[in-house]
């Protein structure tokens, strides 16, 4: 028996342990165990790739949630531009196409030395054995100092009931009202999608609410994507309704009273939107694999997404530290880099030595143009980090109507890759 077949052996030996488990969480063929947290748009994909490129493994998706609320396009759900059902996908593709196994559950705990993940299923807890754990579970937030409540003051930067309490709340606004949008210091996920918000609000105020204002306190010194599209539209066409404040980072909000206060001054709003700083996924943190220097994000592997800290953990997505961009459409890619990764791995061969990753946006400027940006990055040996490849970089030099076509047909791709 050679060495790999017999590392194959022991790790099903490892992962066949786990004992009165629901149907769903039970071991079913002798093959190896890859259990996914996390349905985005990185865990989904992850979850189908593995089944589509890796025959039977044994692949167990795990959600909190019953379907995902892609942030993908939800700002056009916040201004009714789009039903909410529009941006509302599903895990019953992975299951009856690819033989993916959902559960919704929460992922608490993670043992590495066991192999093991906590998983609640309603009250109760299980004991999840697995040969590899993918953590893909997004972002988490740090609440900001003062008297902060997201029920009061919401973020809407994870899709689903934020969003729609965003929404109600912008649509109830009244006439000569205004709304206060901050923007965290950067890295957060999707580099362009505070500034898209800010048009789409300013727009939908020009239109119905005659005399409303928005204010937007950015933590940064200044429009870090798409610089001239965002300040086009905030200097031309938004002249009359928005205000930008750079270098104003939130040093507190008070959520009732709906004041926020920065070192440039307090601001009040009558509708507040907080998008709070950002750091990785709290499965992330309680795991122990938040090591960056900041303390927000996990050190992985580019060449296969392993976690420094413990290599049959692996974290791709919004999670990850590698310095690439926090986007759905990275996530995807970062998410067929770790299968294949796995996949070899599990047939004693090493990694891909040259992945390529790519990342795109597109942002709706008005209710019927959108400009985009997109840029593919490169692994490179020398410094062992994935670099951007500078002739890939590329951003629109106007919002077209062309634009706002490709951003749905866009959209549509990465839903039906990442969920069909
Ligand atoms: C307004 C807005 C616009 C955007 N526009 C674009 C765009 O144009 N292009 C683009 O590429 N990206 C865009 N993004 C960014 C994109 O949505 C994210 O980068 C992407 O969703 C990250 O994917 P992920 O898999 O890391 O996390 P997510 O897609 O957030 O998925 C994480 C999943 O993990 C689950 N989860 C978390 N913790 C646990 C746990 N402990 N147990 C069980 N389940 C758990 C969550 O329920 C969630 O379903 C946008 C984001 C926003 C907010």
């Amino acid at each position: 028996m050679n060495a790999n077949r017999r590392t194959f052996l022991k790790m099903v030996g490892l992962a066949t342990a786990g004992s009165a488990l629901p149907w769903f969480l039970a071991r079913g063929a002798a093959s190896p165990r890859v259990v996914v947290i996390g349905g985005g748009f990185g865990g989904a994909t992850m979850a189908k790739y593995l089944r589509h490129w890796g025959g039977n493994l044994d692949v167990i998706l795990v959600d909190r949630n019953a379907e995902h609320y892609s942030c993908i396009l939800s700002n056009l759900v916040i201004t009714s531009a789009i039903p909410v059902e529009r941006i509302m996908l599903g895990y019953s593709n992975l299951q009856s196409r690819h033989g993916v196994v959902f559960a919704q559950g929460e992922a608490v705990a993670v043992d590495p030395s066991a192999r093991r993940v906590t998983v609640r299923v309603g009250s109760d807890a299980h004991e999840v054995p697995y040969d590899k754990l993918v953590l893909a579970p997004g972002v988490d937030f740090i609440a900001p100092g003062g008297d902060y409540d997201a029920n009061l003051t919401p973020h809407a930067w994870v899709a689903g009931p934020q969003t729609l309490l965003l929404k109600r709340m912008l649509s109830g606004m009244s006439a000569n009202r205004t709304f206060l949008l901050t923007i965290p210091p950067a890295p957060y996920r999707c580099p362009p999608g505070p500034y898209e918000r800010a048009c789409a609000v300013a727009e939908y105020l020009q239109r119905r609410k005659p005399g409303a204002k928005i204010i937007v306190l950015d933590a940064n010194p200044g429009i870090i994507a798409e610089p001239r599209n965002f300040g086009n539209a905030f200097r031309n066409l938004y002249q009359n309704v928005l205000t930008y404040v750079p270098n104003a980072p939130v040093s507190s909000v008070d959520s009732a009273a709906r004041t926020v206060t920065t070192p440039v001054g307090t601001f009040r709003g009558d509708v507040v939107n907080i998008i709070p700083v950002h750091r990785a996924g709290q499965i992330v943190t309680a795991a122990g694999l938040v090591n960056d220097p900041s303390g927000r994000w996990a050190l992985v592997n580019p060449l296969t997404y392993a976690s420094t800290v413990h290599p049959d953990i692996h974290i791709l997505g919004d999670s990850q530290g590698t310095g690439q961009p926090k986007s759905g459409h990275m996530a995807n890619a970062q998410a067929k880099v770790c299968a294949d990764a796995i996949i070899r791995a599990f047939n004693g061969l090493p990694p891909d030595p040259s992945p390529v990753t790519s990342s795109a946006c597109y942002s709706p400027i008005t209710s019927s143009k959108a400009a985009w940006l997109t840029a593919s990055y490169q692994y490179d040996p020398d410094s062992g980090a994935m670099r951007r490849v500078e002739a890939s970089f590329g951003e629109s030099a106007v919002p077209t109507s062309d634009g706002a076509q490709q951003m749905f047909q866009w959209a549509d791709n990465i839903f039906a890759d990442s969920f069909g």
